[in-house]
């Protein structure tokens, strides 16, 4: 059995019940035929895995299903292509847009799903179509037939994002570099870039405060529940100070939670993917 702990940026989570790597289309679709449940990772750096493991078979996609190509002014990638690579590959290319994805390290696949954003940006913005394997058949999708929203897309386990296509802007690479610049300083001073987190735990709510500010207002920046901890550095980050176990992480959000309800009367939704039985 393959522990995820291994797969996730948290470092957390437990065994999948079963475990592939497929490279091409074809060894997706032969997978999604396979009678388990499908549930398709990247880099995890979204995702809480439950500590008792996954009853489904998690891919993970290499090969062709991580290759990246310019196409004019296309970007063509797998879903499992990061989009570091995707980045350095636009640049060399004189190809902007993409720049807001410099500090988001996901794959392809998990961006789409997410529709990850940052700096006023998201996927939704650059996504011409995604090609999405399922047990039925394989076809493209449109960004309005994902129906992607602020973090939020229409796909479900057993979709799986097998490539991707990005139209982006030509700009000159030295104008793409300095903004990427820019943008790293900026998440550096703001964020804790060098510790084991999953990115933000919670949706920003409808209210004046985002969910970082809400939540240090409610005093809970350097909160510590067994091995994981509230960031000291921005709130709505947990990191693993240490051996932590998805059920710490679990349980710093209820506390999160139950303190933004108390204080502020707002109820915040989860940003970070649950893979296994979890419930808030
Ligand atoms: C330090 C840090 C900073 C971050 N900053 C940002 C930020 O600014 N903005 C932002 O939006 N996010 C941010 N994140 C969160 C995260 O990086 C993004 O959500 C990213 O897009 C997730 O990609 P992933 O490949 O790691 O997906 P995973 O975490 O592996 O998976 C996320 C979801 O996508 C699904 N999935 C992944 N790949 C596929 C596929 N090929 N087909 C079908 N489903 C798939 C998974 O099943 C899961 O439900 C940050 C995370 C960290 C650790």
């Amino acid at each position: 059995m393959t522990d995820l702990s291994r797969y996730t940026t948290l470092g957390t989570g437990g065994p999948a019940k079963e475990f592939a790597k497929p490279r091409t289309v074809a060894e997706v679709e032969e997978l999604l035929r396979h009678g388990l449940p499908v549930a398709t990772i990247g880099l995890g750096s979204n995702l809480l895995v439950a500590d008792e493991g996954v009853e489904a078979l998690v891919l993970r996609l290499e090969g062709e299903l991580a290759a990246v190509e310019i196409d004019g002014d296309v970007l063509r990638a797998g879903g499992g292509a990061t989009n570091a690579v995707c980045l350095h590959r636009a640049r060399a290319a004189g190809l902007g847009s993409f720049e807001f994805a410099c500090a988001i390290p996901g794959t392809i696949g998990g961006g789409v799903w997410m529709n990850a954003g940052a700096y006023g940006s998201d996927f939704a913005q650059v996504l011409e179509r995604v090609l999405v394997a399922t047990a039925d058949g394989t076809g493209w999708l449109t960004p309005d037939e994902l129906g992607l929203s602020y973090r939020h897309s229409n796909l479900r386990h057993g979709q799986v994002v097998v490539q991707a296509e990005l139209r982006l802007q030509r700009r000159p690479s030295g104008e793409i570099k300095a903004r990427i610049r820019e943008l790293n300083a900026e998440r550096k001073a703001a964020q804790p870039t060098n510790k084991r987190t999953f990115g933000s735990v919670f949706k920003n709510p409808d209210h004046e405060l985002s969910a970082g500010r809400m939540l240090d207002a409610c005093g809970l920046r350097g909160f510590c529940i067994g091995g994981a901890q509230i960031s000291p550095k921005h709130a709505n980050f947990i990191e693993n100070a240490g051996g932590a176990r998805t059920e710490d992480a679990l349980a710093l959000m209820v506390e999160a939670r139950r303190r933004a309800r108390e204080h502020y009367g707002v109820e915040l939704v989860h940003e970070v993917e649950f893979l296994g039985p979890i419930e808030l």
